[in-house]
């Protein structure tokens, strides 16, 4: 039997790599294989495609090429900024503040620094996971040395006030990093205008290779590299440049820009329609805020069902989607994301979350529109 093709709606979690991406990849792949650092013709062909790749991320995030940094992910752009900053400024202070909502590359990164005496206020939700940017200014102390603070959530897609939030962390003089892996090639980033002095970037979130992380890193603002060796991305960050990867990254950003403005129209009638349809199941609830949220993302809670239960029936039918609560050992881990929004342990045991991509037609999502509601049923009366 032929293996049937996947109906993927789970772009949150990662994306294909554009055709085109790949073609401005292979040759730093083949011919071009040189090592940035050697002096000699294949190394400086090296260097100069790391040059346009850096130039043209700068060019699309408004800031300095020099003020971009490519590291190994978006998980190590957040490590970098995060504990590259704290260490940094160890002697200014020890507090830091995130959200309870982060991904766990922040969350994990703020409790590891705990053992080397930092703390970390960790800012509570509302129910459509927003953080109050009033709740920020109250929490920065004189020992607050950094503000960490998501600009779109991973699992339910709702976008945070990071502009507000900066300008707050501006004022005060505090440093603003945003983890804006989600919102990369979604929404459009002006570093200026977010008032960030780090923001983290992922290249396999908008049809870019897997491995490949972007850091903005404001000038002037000091970190301490987290990789010790050699003197690459200006000492930042040790390693031989992943040439192909950075080449793929830039190229993938500058594609995601320049066809936003078609792409995203599109994606969000069919979001809407999904969500809208949805709805009509008994005993289902959106995630996330209706309005302020992710053009591709739909996130949901059904009573009564477990998520990964959902998720095995879809597989069986060919769909990828997602749930938040991760299966760890046997017991099912609810999301902490939905619990920060004080979703009810039962309800967010039942989370489903699909997320739309530029490829995704109507089709698909009939597709999936006629077999979710029976699922559901079918996994209720299981019970
Ligand atoms: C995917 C993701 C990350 C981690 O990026 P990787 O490149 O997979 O390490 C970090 N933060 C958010 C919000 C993400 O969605």
């Amino acid at each position: 039997m032929p293996e049937q093709r996947t109906i993927y709606f789970d772009h949150a979690a990662t994306t294909a790599l554009d055709p085109r991406v790949l073609d401005a990849m292979i040759p730093y792949f083949t011919s071009e294989y040189g090592n940035a650092s050697s002096i000699y013709t294949l190394g400086r062909h090296a260097m100069q495609a790391i040059d346009g790749a850096r130039e043209q991320v700068a060019e699309i995030l408004g800031c300095r090429p020099t003020e971009v940094t490519f590291n190994g992910c978006g998980s190590e752009s957040d490590n970098l900024a995060i504990k590259g900053l704290a260490f940094a400024s160890q002697k200014k202070g020890n507090h830091l503040i995130t959200s309870s909502i982060e991904h766990h590359a922040v969350l994990h990164t703020c409790q590891y620094l705990e053992r080397f005496g930092f703390k970390t206020t960790y800012l509570a939700v509302d129910g459509y996971g927003c953080v109050d940017p009033d709740e920020v200014g109250r929490a920065l102390t004189g020992q607050t040395v950094l503000v960490s603070v998501m600009f779109a959530n991973n699992e339910v897609g709702t976008i945070e006030p990071v502009a507000e939030i900066g300008r707050i962390c501006r004022a005060r003089k505090v440093p603003f990093h945003i983890d804006a892996v989600q919102a990369g090639g979604a929404l459009p980033i002006d570093v200026a205008a977010l008032n960030a002095d780090l923001l983290s970037l992922s290249a396999h979130k908008f049809y870019g290779p897997k491995g490949v992380g972007i850091l903005y890193n404001r000038q002037g603002v000091r970190l301490l590299p987290q990789l010790q060796g050699g003197s690459q991305e200006r000492g930042k960050r040790a390693g031989t440049e992943n040439v192909a990867g950075i080449v793929g990254a830039a190229t993938a950003l500058r594609l995601a820009y320049d066809e936003l403005p078609q792409v995203t129209p599109r994606i969000q009638k069919l979001r809407d329609r999904l969500i809208e349809n949805v709805l009509t199941i008994p005993g289902s609830h959106l995630t996330g805020h209706p309005i302020e949220r992710l053009p591709n993302n739909a996130s949901f809670a059904f009573e009564g069902v477990e998520g990964e239960s959902i998720l095995l029936n879809l597989d069986l039918l060919g769909f990828a989607a997602s749930t938040g609560s991760a299966c760890t050992s046997g017991s099912v881990d609810p999301s902490h994301v939905l619990l920060a929004m004080q979703v009810p342990i039962e309800l967010a045991h039942g989370s489903l979350r699909l997320t739309l991509g530029k490829d995704n037609t109507g089709a698909d999502v009939d597709a999936l529109l006629k077999v979710l509601p029976g699922i559901i049923e079918k996994l209720r009366t299981l019970r």
